[in-house]
């Protein structure tokens, strides 16, 4: 059943949201070759438990660590270690924080020092394919609305969109109903209202869609061995409208980029 969530519970799931935001923020400052994930999985969890919240994956399906980091090939669900990161890498880092009962959850792929044209283009094309998924999430409409305008966007590129894993509703849990797929058919799927939160996370390979799992039972990897991105938001319907609860605005601060797409992306939802 999907849970709807009064204001005041929304507010407190910004708050969450934030948190990890923070957090993905923070980190963005040490990617770089020669850092281990498991390092910057240590980090990270003293980052939330120093912001009065609880690492969101810890323990979660006994999961082992605060971070699912899944370079290269790796779709997500990759599980931190002390291999050192290598110059043209990118990492997904998916991050999850729980306060007041409530879930945070969202992602980010980074450029480990400089990467190809390619993958950039993949990085690109997955986090304008998040905004194009988001814009449809508004009341009245229904969950393939959102599935259909990332597979489109994506799949017009020329990537795979994986469909094994999929995007959720977020709340008191980590995965709550809707199932957020990043594929489906116009007006099709359960429809949306508002006060719904969301995790919408487009994971895209730049080759196959299709998926493989490693033997530790967590880690999914594309079956073609190229490279997959992963970004993930989590969103409201407030007034009918998409509202971010999550912001990149950290990470592009930490790496001195200049971006204005959420700007953008709220001056649009209000006309929407
Ligand atoms: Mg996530
Ligand atoms: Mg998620």
């Amino acid at each position: 059943m999907i849970q709807i969530k009064s204001p005041e519970q929304i507010e407190l799931m910004r708050e969450s949201a934030l948190i990890v935001s923070r957090t993905l923020g923070m980190l963005a400052k040490e990617v770089k070759p020669g850092v281990t994930t498991l390092y910057l999985d240590k980090l990270a969890e003293e980052f939330i438990r120093d912001h009065g919240a609880e690492p969101g994956f810890l323990g979660l399906y006994d999961f082992p660590n605060t971070l699912c980091m899944s370079p290269n090939a790796q779709v997500v669900h990759g599980i931190p270690n002390d291999t050192p990161m290598e110059e043209g890498d990118i990492i997904s880092i998916d991050c999850g924080a729980v306060k007041n009962g409530f879930y945070g959850d969202h992602a980010y792929t980074f450029e480990v020092g400089e990467v190809s044209d390619d993958i950039k283009n993949l990085l690109r094309i997955t986090k304008e394919s998040l905004y194009e998924g988001i814009r449809q999430f508004r009341a009245g409409n229904r969950v393939g609305d959102v599935g259909f305008a990332i597979q489109q966007y994506c799949e017009n590129h020329g990537y795979g969109v994986v469909r094994e894993l999929v995007g959720h509703g977020l709340g008191s849990k980590m995965h709550e109903d809707p199932e957020m797929p990043n594929y489906g058919k116009r007006g099709r799927g359960k429809k949306f209202a508002e006060g719904m939160v969301v995790a919408i996370e487009p994971m895209i390979n730049m080759g196959t869609q299709r998926i493989k799992q490693l033997r530790d039972g967590w880690t999914i990897l594309t079956a073609d061995g190229k490279p997959s991105a992963h970004f993930e938001h989590d969103v409201a319907i407030v007034n009918g409208k998409p509202e971010l609860l999550s912001t990149f605005a950290y990470i592009y601060e930490a790496l001195g980029i200049q971006s204005n797409e959420e700007d953008e992306f709220r001056k649009e939802a209000l006309v929407l």
